[in-house]
Parts: C-alpha cells; sequence; structure tokens
C-alpha cells in the first residue's frame, strides 16, 4: 500500500472514538519496531519525523527506510513531519512525498501564526498534502527547543475555532496541560478536559491533535535508573486520560519518549548484563523488540486502533 494522507484516519477515528498513534521514527530500528507492531495490530499509523531528525539521518537514507516500510507490510502508513518550523522545512517535506505536514507557529502571535499557517495549507493542498497547525505553547524540551512552565499557553477556543476558519488547516495541535519530555508534572497529573470540551464544541468534527503524550511508565524508568541510568522525578501522561481525550475529539496522539524511555532501558540492561558483548546488532535488537511492544501496547490498550 501506498503512503495515505492522515484524513481519510482522522474521519473514521473521530467517528469511532479512537486515536491514530503519531510515533517518531528516528532511526531504521525505531522504524521497524512501530511498523512491525502496527502490523502486528492491524492498525492504520503515523510515522513522524521532525527536522532535527531529518538532519541526523540525511532525509535521504530516512525516505528509503520509510519506503521500505511501506513496501513490506499492507497497513495504511502516513508520513507526516513533526513541528516543521518554516514553509521551506514544510515545502521540501512536500515536494518529497511527505502525505502531512506540521507547521508550528505556536511561538509566533496570534496573526503571524495565521498567515504562515496559511501560507504552508495553500502550498500543501495544491499538492495533495495535509496539513497540522499549533495553537498554544506546550511546556517542555523537544530537540533543541526548551520552553519553561512560565513560558506555556494553553489554547484558547475561541481561538482556536477562528485560526482553523482562517487557516484551513486540516487538524490542529493543542495545548490542555500536556508537556514534551519526561518531565511533565511535578505532582497530580492534570489535563484540561473543560477546555478539550469547549474547543471540540466550537469545531465539530476537527481532529485534534495531543503532543507530549507519553506515559512515561515507572516500570521503564526504574529499569534504567537500575542499569546505571540517572531519570529522576519522571512522570508522563496516565493512559487513562489519553483514552478520555479519544474520545472527545483527539485523533492524533504523539509519543517519542516513551520510545527512548523503553529502547534505552533495554540496551542499558544489555550492556550490564552482558560486558563481554559488542556487537551492536545484540542490543539494538532487543531493542526494537521492545520498541514494537510498547508501540503495539499502546495501539491496542490506549489508543484503540488496533484492527481499525
Ligand atoms: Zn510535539
Amino acid at each position: 500500500m501506498p503512503l495515505v494522507s492522515s484524513k481519510e484516519m482522522f474521519q473514521k477515528a473521530y467517528l469511532g472514538h479512537y486515536a491514530i498513534g503519531a510515533f517518531n521514527a528516528n532511526n531504521m530500528e525505531i522504524i521497524q519496531g512501530i511498523v512491525g507492531a502496527a502490523q502486528k495490530e492491524a492498525s492504520p499509523i503515523i510515522l513522524q519525523v521532525s527536522n532535527e531528525t531529518r538532519q541526523y539521518s540525511n532525509p535521504a537514507y530516512l525516505t528509503k527506510l520509510i519506503e521500505a516500510a511501506v513496501n513490506t507490510t499492507d497497513v495504511a502508513i502516513c508520513l507526516h513531519l513533526d513541528h516543521g518550523a518554516n514553509y521551506e522545512i514544510c515545502k521540501d517535506c512536500v515536494d518529497s512525498g511527505y502525505t502531512s505536514v506540521m507547521i508550528d507557529g505556536s511561538n509566533l502571535a496570534f496573526e503571524e501564526n495565521i498567515t504562515l499557517t496559511r501560507r504552508v495549507v495553500c502550498y500543501a493542498h495544491d499538492h495533495g498534502v495535509v496539513v497540522e497547525g499549533e495553537l498554544g505553547r506546550l511546556a517542555g524540551k523537544k530537540d533543541d527547543i526548551s520552553i519553561s512552565n512560565q513560558d506555556a499557553t494553553m489554547t484558547d477556543p475561541e481561538q482556536a475555532a477562528e485560526f482553523v476558519e482562517r487557516t484551513g488547516v486540516d487538524s490542529l495541535a493543542i495545548a490542555i496541560g500536556t508537556k514534551h519530555g519526561p518531565y511533565k508534572f511535578e505532582d497530580t497529573p492534570r489535563l484540561d478536559f473543560d477546555r478539550l470540551k469547549k474547543i471540540t464544541a466550537l469545531l465539530p468534527g476537527f481532529p485534534l491533535v495531543l503532543h507530549g503524550a507519553s506515559s512515561v511508565p515507572t516500570e521503564f524508568v526504574e529499569m534504567c535508573n537500575q542499569y546505571g541510568g540517572a531519570i529522576k522525578r519522571a512522570q508522563g501522561v496516565p493512559e487513562d486520560m489519553l483514552r478520555d481525550a479519544a474520545k472527545l475529539g483527539v485523533c492524533k496522539i504523539n509519543f517519542e519518549t516513551d520510545l527512548n524511555l523503553v529502547m534505552t532501558a533495554c540496551i542499558r540492561q544489555f550492556f550490564v548484563e552482558n560486558p563481554e558483548q559488542f556487537d551492536p546488532r545484540a542490543y539494538l535488537g532487543p531493542g526494537r523488540a521492545a520498541i514494537m511492544a510498547m508501540a503495539a501496547h499502546k495501539m491496542r490498550e490506549v489508543l484503540g486502533c488496533s484492527h481499525k
């Protein structure tokens, strides 16, 4: 099956009250783990790539890895640019075969965000590619961008409705309390569901997106720390909150931290238990299997997108 856009995925997810997982595709083993899980769960997926990952891998290598994933499976795969920082990056991804791009103008003033997003939408739609915008600003660390709790802002529901109407975006990333990275909450986890309900009421049928939605399972934080890691006070979004969000118009939920965490935990354990080993395949293979188990768990138990 060729790469598909997320349009039909989101329509079905919205009506079925489930969400599609968007997993960050950072290297070959991670891509194979995610796609293996989708195959096992018979689930549609979004493989997303940030600009930092494109630079790290070389866009040409990444494109071929994803082409291989498409050629060796029969699940619906959407290839998405995560956090496109400007028009040029989005255009480059549209031109190189991505079926979805995100333009992240959330750091701009409202009117400037609209102008930039509208420009990307015009180009992408002319080429049959869908666009995710962002309104509101998430706290946390994502690649080389850090936003403090003080600088984070929640999405204003009225502005969200105006933003969607004036830009023509196909989906919108909103800020309701999730956060990038493993340190999401200092005390009890809380998402602003009243705000989400207001946004959904003003935008009926419109797909919303949650970034920074990893659950940071204690089991894998402890496994990292047991084998030499130092990930202190990490806390993620409880899975039942993500299930609730999927019933309230959230059609795309992003996971990166959980994949990175489980792979690192697994590799750390391997190094400590097998100090004589030095073949990268010996530890990347189990890392890939751990990614697959984690992604399959998300699809089946959290997103509800298995067999859809
Ligand atoms: Zn994000």
